[in-house]
């Protein structure tokens, strides 16, 4: 057992099973700190995720204390400032689980190289993922740019590895402190009260997130085939948060699953999938975190609409379906995935908006954004990602809304103003007459744009690549 502090950098692993990294630190040192840090000008372009991160570090804290060890959360400008000033401190180890994202492994490669030339005990683990994305190619050696190919050999891959050991976290002899200047929780906190709408939905802990995956296995996973795409059900596991986070760990949803047969674990597996293509995209192409994946799209003639922008912002386009999606984003922290592709595809196809303006938005309001989810999601629907929906593809949000809202349930609980809107109206209530049941422009709004003309506009602008 070694004599100096073992550290463990905390990042998307508020986890106990499967925390490769805590559970090495704890069995090498009697003295282990777990630290977070607190960049501010990060956390603030993710303003939803501070209350989240809040959460999991009072809960995990807590949970920390039966093993003897701190959660320290340390506020830092510049993660380079922060250990260039640690590596002057000697008496420690350091630990912590890789995050998939270029900025990320490129940080961990001048650390590995800065702990080397300081002498500083450094070990790296997997995150939270099936396969490390390098490991999965194609027998060229190049990267997958299609999903069902790269899934196929991807499921294959990881069912072929030997099954990692579960590593147990042992309880260090005694409670100690490492860093001297530190914060509490509570200061990452969003500013404004949108945050506290979110209690009502959400309870971010680890045994949460298990209990949440095993009620999903046992009552509902048969029927995400088919349940999956309708918002007014609750047809998906709603796990996306706690999979961000790493409340859970990809291969305990893996391992779960597994132990049962049926259409819906293959398809939801196949999701899980889609995750780990999309890491795969990030890192091989990560040009396409900047700008299009698809060059030819540099040339898109986009609009800037500030007034179309905000009113898609607030729910306020006069679509249905649309408008509740975008509510439901900002009072839940969450939007149906069905729902994300229509609202995405009508900001960047009847409004012409670019999709960067959406996925900024996402990335502020989403309690579970991660960064090869959004980029790739948005990518996908506005036709320049890697295996993307084709452009010309342009959802009708009326015909989308009449299809997976039949009876207008999910308008009607995020759009209260239509409550009363009869079925037949529910999804192009500008077609209703009646000044009592609905004023259009005063109760509600009349369609933004209308909606063959976008769709022809659009088609137009396409041509123009
Ligand atoms: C424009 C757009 C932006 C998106 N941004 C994000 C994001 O920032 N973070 C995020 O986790 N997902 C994102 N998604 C993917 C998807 O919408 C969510 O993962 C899903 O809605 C989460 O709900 P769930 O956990 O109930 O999903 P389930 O259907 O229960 O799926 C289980 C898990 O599989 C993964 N998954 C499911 N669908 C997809 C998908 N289409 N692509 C990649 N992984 C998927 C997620 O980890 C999810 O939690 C985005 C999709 C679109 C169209």
């Amino acid at each position: 057992m070694a004599k100096n502090f073992g550290l463990v950098w905390l990042r998307d692993d508020f986890r106990f099973k499967k925390n490769l990294a805590l559970a090495e630190a704890t069995k090498n040192h009697d003295k282990v700190v777990v630290f977070f840090l607190y960049k501010k000008k990060k956390f603030d372009k993710q303003e939803a995720q501070k209350w989240w991160i809040c959460e999991s570090l009072k809960e995990f804290k807590k949970k920390l204390v039966d093993y003897n060890i701190n959660l320290e959360i340390i506020e830092t400008n510049s993660y380079k400032s922060f250990f260039e000033k640690l590596f002057k401190e000697k008496d420690f180890s350091i630990y912590w689980n890789r995050i998939y994202e270029p900025n990320y492994l490129t940080f961990d490669k001048f650390l590995e190289k800065s702990f080397e030339k300081n002498q500083i005990k450094f070990k790296i683990f997997k995150g939270n993922i099936l396969n490390e994305f390098e490991e999965v190619k194609k027998s060229d050696g190049t990267p997958f740019k299609v999903f069902t190919p790269f899934w196929r050999n991807a499921e294959k891959f990881y069912t072929e590895k030997v099954p990692p050991r579960e590593k147990k976290i042992s309880r260090c002899q005694k409670k100690v402190s490492f860093f001297s200047k530190t914060i509490d929780e509570k200061e990452i906190y969003p500013k404004h009260k949108w945050f506290k709408k979110f209690e009502k939905y959400w309870n971010p802990s680890e045994d949460n997130a298990l209990k949440e995956l095993k009620t999903f296995i046992f009552s509902r996973i048969q029927n995400y085939s088919d349940s999956r795409n309708f918002p007014n059900l609750l047809g998906t596991s709603k796990l996306s948060p706690f999979i961000k986070h790493g409340q859970i760990h990809v291969e305990t949803i893996w391992e779960e699953c597994t132990k049962f047969k049926n259409k819906g674990v293959n398809k939801f597996l196949a999701e899980i999938g889609w995750r780990e293509f999309n890491h795969s995209l990030i890192n091989f192409f990560p040009h396409m975190l900047k700008g299009n994946y698809s060059k030819k799209f540099d040339k898109f003639p986009w609009e800037k609409n500030l007034k179309l922008l905000s009113a898609w912002k607030k729910g306020l386009t006069g679509y249905p379906i649309v408008d509740a999606g975008m509510r439901e984003l900002y009072a839940t922290g969450w939007m149906h995935n069905r729902v994300r592709m229509i609202v995405g595809s009508f900001l960047v196809k009847h409004l012409l908006i670019h999709w960067k303006e959406g996925e900024k938005h996402f990335k502020k309001c989403l309690l579970d954004y991660n960064q090869a989810n959004n980029v790739s999601g948005w990518q996908w629907v506005a036709g320049c990602g890697a295996d993307a929906a084709p452009y010309f593809r342009i959802f009708n949000p009326i015909l989308q809304g009449e299809k997976f809202d039949k009876d207008g349930e999910y308008v009607k609980k995020w759009v209260p103003e239509l409550r009363k809107v009869p079925r037949k109206f529910i999804h192009k209530p500008w077609e209703l007459v009646d000044p009592k049941i609905l004023k259009l422009n005063s109760d509600y709004p009349a369609p933004v744009v209308n909606h063959n003309n976008a769709r022809s506009r659009a088609l137009e602008a396409f041509k123009k690549i």
